[in-house]
């Protein structure tokens, strides 16, 4: 058996006992295939994973024109001039951060008639090199975000503070998981959480997260 073959399978493993302990639902997992040849994307759809996150347009596209069966998420720092690659390519935009990008996926989306769905980024650590809103500033992106017809918000992302040691990582899951249960903003359906990295997913998941996106612990470290 394949490492990547033995890594999903503890991967979805964990998942699924962290999920049972936890009792908030299913998970879904994103492999994140950031630097990861499409020969090993061939191997993981072939070994079931059928979600793929990539966090830079022009790496990605390559891929997506070899896979288009996958389910592709946008993970990355969308600027506002790659959004034309990016709607109708990405099934799921987890990086939303700025009215200005959700104006320019709301023009483009018009121009070709379709949905773009995507998740509010916060950068819950406060960290100056992160992107993301602040906690308060949520509520009301969502509510001018829910003016925009073609632009659909099904939840909220976070990539949390960096630390060795995971635990260390879970109140700002907690938080996250308070913000994203506590909004209510007509016309917008929270169904998403995305939180959880290869060090920490199973933590996420114990505190809600309801979709995970890991990397390196499937496909081995980046060089
Ligand atoms: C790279 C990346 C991941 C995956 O990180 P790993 O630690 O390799 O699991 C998840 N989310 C985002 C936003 C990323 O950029």
């Amino acid at each position: 058996m394949s490492n990547l073959a033995m890594q999903t399978i503890q991967v979805k493993n964990s998942i699924k006992l962290a999920a049972l302990r936890a009792g908030y639902g299913p998970v879904q997992l994103v492999a994140v295939t950031k630097t990861v040849a499409a020969e090993r994307v061939r191997e993981a759809l072939a070994l079931g994973l059928t979600s793929f996150g990539e966090s830079r347009v022009q790496e990605a596209l390559p891929k997506l024109a070899l896979f288009p069966q996958a389910d592709w998420h946008f993970l990355g720092r969308l600027q506002t001039n790659k959004v034309r690659d990016v709607v109708g390519n990405f099934a799921l935009i987890h990086s939303l951060d700025r009215w200005k990008l959700a104006v320019a996926l709301q023009a483009e989306a018009q121009r070709r008639g379709s949905m773009v769905r995507a998740l509010v980024q916060v950068n819950i650590g406060q960290e100056d090199q992160k992107g993301g809103l602040d906690v308060a500033e949520v509520k009301g992106f969502l509510q001018e975000a829910s003016t925009l017809s073609k632009v659909r918000i099904e939840g909220l992302m976070a990539v949390p503070p960096a630390s060795e040691n995971p635990e260390e990582i879970r109140p700002y899951f907690r938080k996250m998981y308070q913000l994203y249960s506590k909004l209510q903003v007509p016309g917008v359906q929270m169904k998403i959480l995305s939180m959880g990295m290869s060090n920490d997913f199973v933590i996420a998941v114990e505190e809600g997260a309801n979709l995970v996106r890991v990397g390196s612990l499937l496909f081995g470290e980046r060089t």
